[in-house]
């Protein structure tokens, strides 16, 4: 594999491409061709229209681009430059595939697209996906979800179209001589001596304590954290308020949130209405987000980290996937991190509207990230020394920083440990002191949310009301010691039945709850005869045999949560009027 990217002020200059005599023998020599165009979208549009020439020149080449927020080639920033990559592969084979997709169309666009790459997954060697979509007018996420449970378990990589103004407008992909306003582009990678290493890097630290999506308006749009307008968090610990400089400010400090196994970034874009939240990609309700902290010393990577990574692997070619943020946040410091790739391996790419990364049914849209994908084609092993390489370069930093970096750090820490005891004092405040089983608020907040549950259609939910018979009499006979201990006793019995579906708490006293979710009164019933055969054969010390009486019954749709539980209570009691140590249904 051979990489070379080219850097030109206007279109009419990549003609020094067409007319190269080397770049011509090259492709000739190769198997597959490569041409990548990156650049703002007049450029774009000019770079299409010369597509007829470039496959005269080049035939077989697959040609494809995006527009970005600024260009990187030879490892460096450029601006409204027109950036393009040549990778010319000596055995892979490249596939092209696009499709519209517009607004509202995502997951459809997702399933057909990853429809067609599927076709390809069959065939054996296939080693990465190259995704560009115009995600400042759609949902990227929505296109990534639609590809779900369809994409090969290979590295998926990209970027979506960003501009230079922020204007969804001018945000373009390219493939072929097809310019997509609203599509997307993926080329398929597919050789026996192909390599391809996907990595991602963010940098931002999460800072303040966890808070909880609410509400949301749409895919990439959040309301409300924790109930109260998103913006206002912003506002209200950071103090940053809704005037010009707005964007600028939260850059320093995006929203974080944990899926699945990776860390992903939120860059706000815009405030809405009502103190609401535009962010850059999608965020989901119900998710744990958490403000973070940028230091751009830490945000920089450093060349060391890389070269651990890359030593080894030896590219021949590198993309660069970097969020525009990184660009306007980190200013000059931009090409410390870009530039130390090129020491290993020609490194170009843009900066993004979101970056493309993961592999399988773990791709997602990232921000903020940079990605970087190496590519190696060949026999391996190659015994040659690794090439010397400068000495990393100090990430910028002044004193101020480093005291910046350090409050930000305890900050953390102290959020983390508030939260720690905050869960401490949850689980405190929701467990019986004596049996250790949820107490009775606990045991109430649950069947509450398994009862809205049922509201919305989903599960039945049925409920088991236990009571210790001839309790009086143990403490009477054994003392109050003895009651305790046969109490702690039922629980373990009691708890020795619990799942994540089957919940068991003390009611008060020596009545016992159970809630089970999922569940029709039959198998309340069968789960009663069960517990009470158990309670009765047990061991229970000093205190002999002891044996209870159950209620049970199962919520009706609509009905209050006092209604469900006069009908147990009923139960219970016809099981005590009835004799004792008996399970009676209601
Ligand atoms: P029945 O079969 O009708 O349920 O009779 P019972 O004796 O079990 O019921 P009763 O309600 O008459 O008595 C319950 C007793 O449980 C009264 C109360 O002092 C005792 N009790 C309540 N909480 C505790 C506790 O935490 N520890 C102990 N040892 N006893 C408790
Ligand atoms: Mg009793
Ligand atoms: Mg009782």
């Amino acid at each position: 594999m051979f990489q070379i990217s080219f850097d030109f002020g206007g279109i009419e200059e990549f003609d020094v491409c067409l007319q190269d005599p080397e770049l011509h023998a090259r492709a000739q020599a190769s198997r597959s061709v490569l041409i990548q165009f990156l650049t703002s979208s007049r450029m774009l549009r000019s770079a299409a229209a010369l597509y007829a020439p470039i496959v005269q020149r080049f035939p077989g080449a697959v040609v494809t681009g995006v527009t970005t927020a600024g260009e990187i080639a030879k490892g460096e920033f450029l601006r409204s430059r027109i950036v393009v990559i040549f990778s010319f592969f000596d055995t892979s084979e490249l596939q092209l595939f696009s499709l519209g997709c517009s607004r509202g169309e995502e997951e459809e666009s997702g399933r057909r697209l990853a429809a067609l790459l599927q076709e390809e997954a069959r065939e054996s060697e296939l080693k990465g996906i190259l995704l560009y979509a115009t995600t400042q007018r759609m949902d990227g996420a929505g296109l990534l979800r639609g590809m779900r449970g369809l994409l090969p378990d290979v590295p998926v990589f990209g970027a979506g179209a960003a501009s230079y103004e922020y204007d969804t407008e001018s945000s373009l992909v390219l493939a072929g001589e097809q310019l997509y306003r609203d599509g997307a582009a993926a080329v398929v990678f597919r050789g026996k001596e192909l390599k391809i290493q996907a990595r991602d890097y963010l940098g931002w630290e999460p800072l303040s304590r966890d808070m909880t999506v609410t509400e949301t308006g749409g895919p990439t749009w959040i309301k409300t954290l924790d109930g109260v307008p998103a913006a206002e968090v912003y506002e209200k610990y950071l103090g940053i308020r809704n005037d010009e400089h707005f964007f600028k400010n939260m850059l320093e400090f995006p929203l974080m949130i944990k899926r699945a196994d990776q860390i992903l970034a939120r860059v706000p874009v815009a405030r809405g209405q009502e103190g609401s939240l535009h962010l850059a990609a999608d965020v989901h309700e119900g998710e744990q987000v958490r403000l973070a902290y940028g230091n751009p010393k830490h945000i920089v990577i450093t060349p060391d980290h890389i070269r651990q990574q890359l030593d080894e692997f030896r590219p021949q070619g590198i993309l660069l996937f970097s969020c525009y943020s990184r660009q306007i946040y980190l200013q000059d410091a931009v090409n410390l991190e870009t530039g130390a790739f090129q020491q290993f391996a020609p490194s170009a790419g843009l900066y993004t509207y979101g970056e493309f990364y993961g592999r399988g049914d773990n791709v997602q849209l990232h921000n903020a990230s940079m990605v970087a994908v190496a590519m190696w084609e060949g026999e391996p092993p190659r015994e040659q020394p690794a090439p010397r390489r400068e000495e990393p370069a100090a990430a910028p930093g002044t004193k101020q920083m480093e005291l910046t970096s350090r409050l930000a750090k305890f900050i953390g820490v102290v959020v983390e440990e508030l939260e720690q005891a905050n869960r401490e004092m949850q689980a405190l405040m929701q467990t019986d002191r004596l049996t250790g089983l949820h107490n009775r608020g606990k045991m109430e907040d649950l069947l509450n949310s398994a009862m809205r549950c049922m509201e919305s259609g989903r599960a039945s939910i049925s409920i088991i009301l236990l009571d210790i018979d001839r309790f009086k009499a143990i403490n009477d006979t054994y003392g109050h010691l003895c009651g305790d201990a046969v109490l702690r006793r039922t629980a373990q019995i009691l708890k020795s039945y619990t799942s994540n579906r089957i919940a068991a708490g003390r009611w008060g006293g020596e009545e016992f709850l159970v809630v089970l979710k999922d569940a029709k009164k039959g198998e309340a019933v069968q789960l009663s005869e069960r517990m009470r055969s158990e309670l009765e054969t047990a061991d229970f010390g000093e205190a002999g045999t002891v044996t209870a009486s159950f209620g049970v019954t199962s919520a009706v749709q609509g009905e209050e949560m006092r209604q469900i539980f006069k009908r147990v209570d009923d139960a219970l009691y016809a099981a005590k009027r009835s004799g004792r140590n008996r399970v009676i249904e209601y």
